[in-house]
């Protein structure tokens, strides 16, 4: 559907001179939020209630857009010399004409649906019912305004065989201009009732207003028992009044039973032809809605038995796009809409408004609903494409056809057969900080995932003894010299213990630097009133400014960064802005090499904006024994390092920095100017031969019993019946799950909690929120009993050990839901 632009100008009217007059369009723009492809796009420069479109001609243009349909009084600046300005009296008027334009180019079968209640409904059913046999085109979500229903209209194209639009009216006077957009053959009018009446006098006026879209329909259906609505409705060839109360009317609906979730109807059609039919829903709502669709299969001719079928696997529309604080920090966009190609980009347009500086956006999409003969590979091309320009980084795929074409997505996305595979595979700890667009047709369950994702707190919390965490501090301190310095590791939120209250207690404690993972975290620490250094780990940085407005420090590991971060600190006006070198001496993770170096130093010799902080690295194999020579090896490549850049910044004190925890332990001659003091300080041992045993835990996570049943020998507990009790036992359930981090290896016995001393085996499979262990030889059980999972008398080594992990997996993986509390002794 190319158009030039000068064909365009000619439709709407306008005479203006246009620079590029064969320049394409495809698409309509009315909205600069929502810009995706400009080269092609035609923005109206609308004014309505909510703002005023001109305001917005600068901005696309520098965006790339450059055809505009403004009106005659815009004052056009110079810098737009090279953009089609295409001057009217009303750029809505415009739009609309086009729109009429459009739509008798494409002057197929079309179906209107108006009326106060349902419309989207009937359209989403008429799809889903009609969609195997005719190519259709339909209004995404409830576009039904007097701008909806023309950018509706624009997706027809030469593949469209049927177009059902819904038209929606909030004033006197602007059905006829739909009627006129639409031209519709089929019109139904589904109900009246008091909403959107503020712009009328009287019910009456609207209904009579609504009516006019159905004047000039070869068919017109509507429901009859309803006197304001036949009052409204004027003669046109076909009238399909139905009635649930006259047995004459040209469909009459009768037997109506429901239950069980179902209702079951009889319809008798022109006296003729009948049958009863059944559809998977028991409201009031769901039995209108679904005799206005028989109806139109009705009309069009469609067999008894295919109808039959067909309504009997409706499915719920969805119409709600719901935001959802999640685990994390994740901010939630649940969309139950009908998950089709075209419902696509409204969603992700949503969400794209909601992209912040620090939140990426994500979604999790399950296969798309689609006609039969549709190109799949074509289909999650575009899908990916689309993906791409609203900003999406990372996209998890749900479903058989996904798995499929995953080659149409990039690197970063993952893919999973089912949403219980999902669930199985991923946990709370792999979302952070996100804004996640969660999308799926309704046989995956996607409510379920929202459910893991959404932030809730119940009896389960994880304790955290500051005590022990300056314990732990002093302990480290005590194998260093007092002039060295420390730098606490609390990135990935404290490994997981939530970090507010830890760098209070560092900060208060002297510590000489917090190191995060990433900017946001350090911005977090910021908020919460943290003034000391702060580094920042990986810092892959959008927004300079926040770093630097938040005296974040980064790690430096490419040219490319540093060069970013000089150029940024210019726009600034920001000089000596600290940062940290990284060397890579062994981990080959990030940093720099040896032979980097001399550039390195002469780039930074060149500019006064950054100076070096300090120059580090990384042990990869401090605990192993075995590979000490290897480790001796990081030790002398980063000494080279060291001396290397010192040497060109006489004048200045560079921090040098290699060990972390298990390094301060075993190779303390190696301590140089600080240290970087990780998991020691929670309290977990990474060397098992009494050289930390001086470490307290820090981290406990405890939950209570929330009930208890005896049960005989040859029960079975929990899912699948995959624990089978070999003796008479108290089983008792605590509340918490894999959706807590709980990880469901941890079930069937292979873990023990502890309760009132005594060590109890889970039984059977480990449940979303919660699991069963068995208390049997515990004495005086009771409901209420703490339990714990992890912490003073269960190491978190030990579910390592079950998990074939390491603790910082196990610590980390503590979901956000779980409430943090931190006490003193
Ligand atoms: C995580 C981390 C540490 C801390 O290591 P631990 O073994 O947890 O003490 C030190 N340095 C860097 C660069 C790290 O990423």
């Amino acid at each position: 559907m190319d158009y030039s632009i000068s064909e365009i100008a000619k439709i709407i009217g306008s005479d203006s001179l246009l620079p590029a007059p064969d320049s394409k369009i495809s698409r309509l723009l009315t909205d600069s939020r929502s810009l995706t492809y400009p080269s092609d796009t035609l923005f109206f420069a609308l004014e309505t209630s909510s703002g005023d479109g001109h305001r917005y001609v600068k901005s696309l243009y520098d965006r790339g857009v450059r055809s505009f349909v403004v009106s005659g009084s815009f004052s056009c600046s110079d810098d737009l010399q090279d953009a089609n300005i295409l001057y009217v009296e009303s750029p809505l008027a415009a739009l609309q004409t086009l729109a009429a334009n459009h739509r008798r180019r494409y002057n197929v079968p079309l179906i209107a649906i108006t009326g106060s209640r349902g419309k989207t409904t009937v359209k989403e059913w008429l799809n889903q019912l009609l969609q195997a046999d005719i190519e259709i085109v339909r209004s995404p979500r409830s576009y039904n305004s007097q701008i909806g229903v023309p950018l509706s209209v624009w997706q027809l194209d030469k593949d469209s065989a049927m177009g059902i639009f819904e038209a929606g009216i909030s004033q006197p006077g602007e059905m006829a201009k739909l009627k006129e957009i639409l031209k519709p053959e089929i019109g139904i009018f589904t109900n009246i009732g008091p909403a959107h009446s503020a712009g009328f006098e009287s019910i009456e006026q609207k209904c009579r207003e609504k009516a006019l879209l159905l004047d000039g329909c070869r068919c017109v259906i509507y429901n009859a028992d309803d006197p304001l609505i036949s009052g409204c409705v004027k003669a046109v060839p076909e009238m399909i009044g139905w009635s649930r109360t006259d047995p004459e009317a040209p469909l009459y609906i009768c037997d109506v039973v429901r239950g069980n979730g179902r209702t079951e109807f009889r319809y008798i059609y022109k006296g003729g032809q009948s049958a009863v039919l059944e559809i998977p829903f028991e409201g009031e709502h769901e039995l209108e809605n679904a005799i206005h669709c028989l109806a139109v299969m009705l009309l069009l001719g469609i067999n008894q038995e295919t109808i039959r079928r067909r309504m009997e696997s409706l499915t719920l529309v969805g119409t709600r796009l719901e935001v959802i604080e999640g685990v994390n920090g994740c901010l939630l966009v649940h969309d139950n809409y009908t998950s089709d190609f075209n419902s696509l980009a409204p969603a992700l347009d949503f969400m794209k408004r909601r992209i912040t500086p620090d939140c990426k956006a994500m979604v999790i999409v399950s296969d798309l609903m689609h006609d039969a003969d549709t190109d799949l590979e074509d289909l999650y091309r575009r899908m990916a494409e689309l993906l791409a320009i609203a900003g999406v980084s990372r996209v998890i795929g749900i479903g058989p056809e996904l798995m499929a074409h995953k080659g149409c997505f990039g690197p970063e996305s993952e893919f999973f057969a089912s949403t219980e595979e999902f669930l199985h595979k991923k946990s709370t700890s792999d979302f952070r900080g996100e804004l996640i667009l969660i999308k799926g047709a309704p046989e995956f369950g996607f409510g379920r995932i929202c459910e893991l994702l959404e932030a809730r707190q119940h009896e389960t919390v994880l304790e955290i003894n500051l005590d022990a965490v300056v314990s732990n501090f002093n302990a480290f301190r005590s194998r260093i010299k007092p002039t060295t310095a420390i730098a606490c590791m609390i990135k990935a939120s404290g490994y997981g213990a939530g970090p507010h209250e830890l760098a209070r207690t560092l900060q208060a404690q002297g510590a000489s630097y917090l190191a995060v993972a990433v900017h946001d975290e350090g911005a977090d620490l910021r908020r919460a009133g943290i003034t000391m250094p702060i580094l920042v780990l990986n810092p892959t940085v959008e927004n300079f400014h926040a770093l630097f407005a938040d005296r974040l420090e980064p790690e430096i590991y490419s040219f490319d960064f540093l060069r970013a971060l000089i150029r940024e600190a210019g726009r600034y006006g920001i000089t000596d802005y600290p940062v940290h070198i990284k060397i890579d001496s062994g981990m080959h993770r990030l940093g720099f090499l040896k032979e980097d170096l001399s550039e390195l130093i002469e780039l930074l010799r060149s500019q006064d904006r950054v100076v070096p902080r300090s120059i580090f690295s990384h042990l990869c194999a401090a605990d192993d024994p075995m590979e000490d020579d290897y480790t001796q090896q990081q030790f002398d490549y980063f000494d080279e390092c060291c001396r290397m850049l010192l040497s060109a910044f006489p004048e200045r004190k560079i921090l040098r920095h290699i060990l972390n925890s298990t390094g301060i332990t075993r190779f303390p001659d190696h301590q140089l100017d600080m240290v970087r003091l990780g998991i020691g300080l929670y309290g977990v041992k990474t060397m098992h031969d009494g050289s930390q045993d001086d470490l307290r835990p820090v981290s406990s996570l405890n939950t209570v019993i929330i009930s208890l049943k005896n049960w005989p020998e040859g029960t079975t507990i929990g899912y699948n019946r995959r624990g089978t009790l070999k003796r008479q036992s108290v089983i008792a359930t605590i509340p918490v799950g894999y959706a807590d981090g709980i990880n469901r290896h941890l079930g069937y016995g292979n873990t023990s909690v502890m309760v009132n001393g005594v060590k109890c085996p889970t039984i059977g499979s480990i449940c979303m929120d919660a699991c069963m262990i068995d208390v049997t030889d515990v004495a005086d059980v009771k409901v209420g009993d703490r339990v714990e999972i992890f912490g003073e008398n269960i190491p978190v080594d030990d579910l390592a050990e079950v998990l074939g992990t390491i603790p910082y997996e196990v610590l980390t993986s503590v979901s956000q839901r779980v409430k943090r509390v931190y006490y003193r002794e």
